[in-house]
């Protein structure tokens, strides 16, 4: 007999299912390579495409990042992250919204990846279950079951795909009346895959309950925040102000956060980003920042210096922290024209979506997403097939190739039924 894996039997089976967005791409090269000449509508990945197809980037970032010397692109980053790093990607998530009274401490991570490992890792204890959203970025799968963690879903909407909290109410208290510390994981605003975005009425009827949620069982309780599409979704300072709200918290109830340099400066190959947070306590900080830079050390020991450093630069002057704006700005109106036109093409033709408020991706509910998707690569139309429908990264297709998309897929989800 052949030995099919020489892997613990912890890590038997791991990656045999390939991930559902890189598959996508390999079939997409396949199509090219078959026929260099074939049009194709690529909404796979969730990364911003110019008009030409090319990578949206900053160009200032670009500049930069190319003036810099060696040593500060090659070096190593120190294991927590430079302090100047770390007040700008402070700095940059609260943008006047840090809420008062409070202490912000951050450690730089890869990525929003990395924030939301360490969130997973450090506040549940292995065989405990992470609170996650059905409709959802499939990784976080992925990291629960790297980090030994269990996994519950709470329901976003309604059958009227309306956003509800009554379901993250549910498995909040429940899952506290089994573990001593709850964390859940909110991907606002600008949830991938759906594109919606928690209201401020929202914020308002989750927050007291989660602060009663803490002082009634005097449990640990974490809210782990992944904000990576915040710049997208309307005016990027409105966006943040939910932060503010999160005033006079028990001592027991923390809020983390997941920023992601590789939406915000467009920069994913790049790999970097931190975790952040705040609480009105020195000493709960300074554990803060302890457990994640050990964890960090452990993991992937420090952090891409160059990266680190453009956030530095741009952060330190006025004009590059303008242009950098500016330039986002312009990315973004390029999204939201192409959103617009799917969204008002979809409700013109009757196709069912969820509620989209910003963000790189749209979500249409179906109950054989993958019988969908395999339908439209058959007309060279490649998007994700997730659980409970079909994700379109609107970031990635060009405007000129939105018009008639909708009512493409409405003829396949009708075909199929
Ligand atoms: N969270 C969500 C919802 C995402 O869609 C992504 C990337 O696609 C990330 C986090 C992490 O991105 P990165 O690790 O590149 O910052």
């Amino acid at each position: 007999m052949a030995i099919q894996s020489m892997a613990s039997s912890r890590a038997a089976g791991k990656g045999s299912e390939p991930d559902s967005v890189f598959a996508v791409v390999e079939r997409i090269r396949e199509a090219r390579r078959l026929d260099p000449n074939v049009v194709i509508l690529d909404g796979s990945i969730g990364a911003m495409r110019d008009e030409s197809g090319a990578l949206g980037i900053l160009p200032v970032v670009d500049e930069e990042y190319r003036k810099m010397p060696a040593d500060l692109l090659m070096d190593y980053a120190s294991i927590a992250g430079s302090p100047a790093f770390l007040q700008a990607a402070i700095d940059y998530t609260f943008q006047g919204f840090q809420p008062e009274g409070t202490i912000a401490a951050a450690v730089a991570t890869p990525g929003g990846t990395g924030a939301i490992r360490l969130m997973m890792a450090n506040y549940l204890n292995p065989g405990e279950a992470v609170l996650l959203p059905d409709w959802m970025w499939a990784p976080y799968n992925t990291i629960a079951q790297e980090c030994g963690v269990k996994t519950e879903n709470y329901q976003l909407f309604d059958e009227n795909l309306k956003f509800m909290t009554k379901s993250i109410k549910e498995k909040s208290k429940a899952i506290l009346e089994k573990q001593d510390s709850m964390l859940i994981i909110l991907n606002t605003p600008g949830h991938n895959p759906t594109g919606y975005s928690f209201s401020e009425a929202d914020w308002a009827d989750l927050i007291p309950f989660y602060k009663k949620l803490a002082l009634d069982t005097g449990k640990k309780v974490l809210l782990g925040l992944d904000i990576a599409y915040i710049d997208y979704c309307g005016d990027p300072i409105e966006s943040r102000r939910f932060l503010g709200m999160f005033t006079d918290l028990p001592e027991n109830m923390q809020v983390l956060l997941a920023f992601s340099m590789s939406k915000s400066f467009f920069v994913y190959g790049m790999r970097s980003g931190a975790i952040i947070s705040f609480h009105q306590d020195a000493g709960v900080m300074k554990d803060f920042s302890n457990i994640h830079s050990f964890s960090a050390r452990g993991a992937w020991s420090n952090g891409n210096h160059g990266a680190q450093e453009l956030l530095v630069k741009i952060s330190a002057d006025a004009e590059l922290t303008k242009r950098a704006d500016i330039e986002r700005r312009a990315l973004y109106a390029v999204l939201k024209d192409r959103a617009d036109i799917f969204v008002a093409e979809a409700k013109e033709v009757g196709l069912n979506m969820m509620p989209y408020y910003g963000g790189f991706f749209i979500a249409l509910p179906h109950s054989n997403p993958k019988a969908v998707c395999a339908k439209l690569m058959d007309k060279n139309i490649f998007l994700v097939a997730m659980g409970k429908g079909v994700r379109v990264a609107i970031c990635a297709v060009p405007l000129k190739q939105v018009p008639g998309l909708a009512s493409s897929i409405k003829e396949v989800m009708d075909e199929i039924g």
